[in-house]
């Protein structure tokens, strides 16, 4: 008895764990999340406990930066001559916006279906359209939306290869006889006559 008021008497903080706790994680928030056709480099927390990513998409070299807390991004370099971050950059600039960015957490974008991606990816090819020549459309330039579309390179390929083959007066497709990735042109305005 007198060893049960003991225990029972024990000031409550030396009931306290003698470790911390394990951190929680929110893969809601983005702290596990890694949307299909990208792969996530680093992550960064900003004031409010969101996610500062640092993905690749096309290519591993390219790094792009997404907070998922306000709508912070950044994919190209402004310190070189070629228009994207290598990892050393991106993960500066990701660091850099988490200790400033103060956003609550925002919902991750779900997956579209297919049709949306399809009318997303004709859409981003009429934006290439011009009047005066064939634009080339490569798929990194799809990099700052990759967390939109979430589908793979290879889905995207074949989804631009489809519009090609249903719209060639938009997009076309030019294979290399050496066996090359596949490059895709928009199309020029045709003159009205
Ligand atoms: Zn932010």
């Amino acid at each position: 008895m007198a060893l049960s008021n003991l225990f029972t008497r024990r000031p409550a903080i030396s009931a306290l764990p003698a470790e911390a706790p394990e951190p929680k994680v929110w893969p809601e928030i983005g702290e596990t999340w890694n949307p299909e056709g990208v792969s996530v480099v680093q992550r960064y927390y900003n004031q409010a406990h969101a996610v500062v990513l640092v993905y690749t998409a096309c290519a591993r070299y390219r790094c792009v930066v997404a907070c998922l807390g306000c709508h912070f991004t950044k994919a190209h370099s402004a310190a070189r001559s070629y228009d994207w971050m290598e990892l050393s950059e991106a993960a500066e600039a990701a660091n850099e916006h988490a200790t400033t960015c103060r956003a609550l957490p925002r919902d991750l974008p779900t997956r579209p279906g297919d049709a949306t991606v399809h009318k997303l990816l004709h859409k981003r090819a009429r934006e290439y359209q011009d009047g005066a020549k064939d634009n080339e459309f490569r798929i990194d330039a799809l990099d700052l939306a990759r967390l939109t579309i979430q589908r793979t390179n290879v889905w995207i390929e074949a989804a631009l290869r489809k519009l090609a083959d249903e719209q060639p007066d938009l997009l076309l497709l030019r294979t290399s006889h050496e066996g090359g990735a596949p490059r895709f042109f928009v199309r020029h305005y045709t003159p009205v006559s």
